[in-house]
């Protein structure tokens, strides 16, 4: 340990939800090719409050390998909570984050690794195939990102959650307290000098991927809107669109009144009735939306209850509630 004391720590966050079968594979893969390349690391596992015995095998390989800890949620929070409390965990004097179900192939990270070592802050993993996928998948996953490329000013299509940060990275999204916090643009967001990896998304072995098309959409709306107030502004797009329609219709009706032919526009009241109504509902739902948005941040809640630890220095009096 004396000879090593100087050498740079390299922290692993892994998020975990329902991943009993992927937590043993990760954990020895992980640890067996850190120690290979002689870099000194932790390991640690952020249990999103699974259902299935996750939390069991994430103490089992945390009391057969020293470097393996352990941290478990109250209930699941979220991949990106999970990485959040990864990220305040990790001692590192540099982070990767990557999938526990090893989607993210681990032999990467020492590609990351070297360029860190050249100095660059950033090195995000590029997508260069999206994997296996549904053709619908695909196009949802193309629309939001094309979006949220936009609002971005980011090129977000190949962007993945594999990266890896170095300290001062890391500590300038902590110091983020948007409870709303998304890892994947974030992380780009905040600079550096960044340096990108290119990986092929590896099938899934274990288990399944835990998104469902509700909770991609939820994901997609929550992190569209933390990035972008473009939809409040389609709303004057609207407004406007509405008001031209409506001085047309309403010259037209005034020339149906002057030439005594006014009585025939009923159609014409109930089509607008109708549009107009259901344009102000839409715009109401935007902006109630971004007001709730702002009740949620305002409330200042944690991002994540911490419910236990394990492995490693668990116990160093850290506060249960990671803000
Ligand atoms: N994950 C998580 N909390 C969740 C959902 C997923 O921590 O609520 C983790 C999951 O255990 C995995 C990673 O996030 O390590 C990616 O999830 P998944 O493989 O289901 O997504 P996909 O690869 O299909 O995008
Ligand atoms: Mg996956």
């Amino acid at each position: 340990m004396q000879d090593t004391i100087k050498q740079p720590l390299l922290s692993v966050v892994l998020p975990a939800y329902n991943e009993e079968a992927s937590v043993p594979r990760a954990s020895q893969v992980i640890c067996a090719l850190l120690e290979q390349a002689n870099i000194r690391h932790e390991v640690i596992f952020i249990d999103d409050g699974s259902k299935d015995k996750t939390w069991n095998a994430i103490e089992t390989q945390a009391s057969s390998c020293p470097q393996v800890r352990g941290v478990r949620f109250s209930r699941n929070f979220g991949k990106e909570a999970a990485i959040f409390a990864g990220l305040a965990q990790a001692q590192g004097d540099c982070v990767v984050v990557l999938d526990c179900d090893l989607q993210h192939p681990p032999e990467k990270i020492l590609e990351m690794y070297h360029l860190w070592e050249q100095g660059y802050q950033v090195v995000e993993g590029i997508k260069s195939s999206r994997g296996k996928e549904s053709p619908m998948h695909t196009l949802a996953a193309k629309t939001f990102y094309s979006l949220i490329s936009n609002a971005t000013g980011i090129d977000m299509s190949r962007a993945s959650d594999f990266k890896l940060l170095d300290r001062r990275a890391v500590d300038t999204l902590l110091a983020m307290r948007e409870k709303n916090a998304f890892f994947r643009a974030l992380s780009s967001w905040i600079g550096f000098s960044t340096a990108q990896v290119e990986f092929e998304v590896q099938p899934r072995l274990e288990g399944e991927s835990k998104w469902s098309i509700r909770s991609l959409t939820k994901y997609a709306v929550v992190n569209l809107t933390s990035f972008s107030a473009a939809p409040l502004q389609l709303i004057t797009l609207l407004g406007l669109v509405v008001f031209v329609c409506s001085v047309v219709l309403g010259f037209w009706s005034l020339w149906q009144k002057l030439s005594g032919r006014a009585l025939e526009g009923f159609t014409t009241v109930i089509l607008l009735q109708l549009i107009i109504g259901s344009v102000l509902m839409i715009c109401l739902g935007i902006i109630g939306y971004y007001v709730a948005r702002i009740y949620e941040e305002i409330k200042d809640r944690p991002r994540y209850i911490v419910a236990d630890h394990c492995g490693g220095a668990a116990d160093d009096g850290q506060a249960e509630t990671d803000l």
